[in-house]
């Protein structure tokens, strides 16, 4: 059988991970951090799962085109760890979706080949530089840095985004995540929903974040940035 890299595809197009767009979700599967809140828990295992066939992503593929969905998310994991990546967002490219690469910036070479590639890139800037070696078990700080300044030079359109739970984000971080991103377009801001099946039990327990916590620090923020959005039910 053909497989794909392609593990998992969302049933129905989304609304919400794309801006502007309708868009059909890919997802690769494997991940180099070992985020605590990690939504997508199950995405973390081996970079060689085994994916759908070929036809099947085919399939989806026209479907989703037939309905008018114009957006294609390739995500993860992280799907630049992935060599498989490349076919996928070609296949996506042939089919006519505008293509967005979500990346948790950890793979500059990869990225740097990707960009030119892809209609818009969604980096988490996930916490302030010091914390991410603790908080995502990955502590490359350069290989970020790298990451943000290519975004910030030769995307053609992107955004930097950070999950802002209580217990972790506090001004004084938003600050030091500011100061990283400084001269960024666009920065958002999304709330932690705590769920059952957090890989950290102790994430479990964590409030969800609250609107009276996000616009003092999406304010902090604006001091660094161009925009800055805060993405949910706020
Ligand atoms: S980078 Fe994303 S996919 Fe990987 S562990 Fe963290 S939250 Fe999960």
């Amino acid at each position: 059988m053909d497989r794909s890299p392609v593990f998992g595809i969302l049933q129905n197009p989304s609304m919400v991970d794309y801006p502007g767009k309708l868009a059909a979700v890919f997802f690769l599967s494997g991940c180099n951090f070992r985020c605590g809140f990690c939504h997508n828990a199950r995405l973390m295992q081996d970079v060689d799962a085994a994916g759908l066939p070929w036809p099947e992503v085919e399939d989806a593929c026209r479907r989703f085109r037939e309905n008018w969905v114009q957006g294609a998310v390739v995500t993860g994991g992280e799907p630049t760890l992935h060599p498989g990546v490349f076919p996928v967002v070609e296949k996506l490219r042939e089919r006519g979706f505008a293509v967005k690469l979500d990346t948790n910036g950890s793979r500059p070479d990869v990225l740097a080949r990707l960009l030119p590639l892809v209609d818009y890139v969604a980096m988490d800037v996930k916490f302030a530089p010091a914390d991410y070696a603790a908080r995502a078990g990955f502590g490359d700080l350069d290989a970020l840095t790298e990451s943000i300044r290519m975004i910030q030079e030769r995307a053609a359109a992107y955004e930097f985004r950070t999950t802002v739970i209580e217990a972790w984000h506090g001004e004084a971080q938003m600050h030091l995540i500011g100061k990283w991103v400084r001269g960024a377009k666009l920065h958002v801001l999304q709330a932690f929903v705590p769920r059952d099946d957090l890989p950290d039990p102790a994430c479990r327990a964590m409030r969800e974040t609250r609107s009276e916590v996000m616009h003092p620090l999406a304010d902090v923020l604006r001091r660094y940035v161009g925009r800055v959005e805060i993405r949910g039910e706020f």
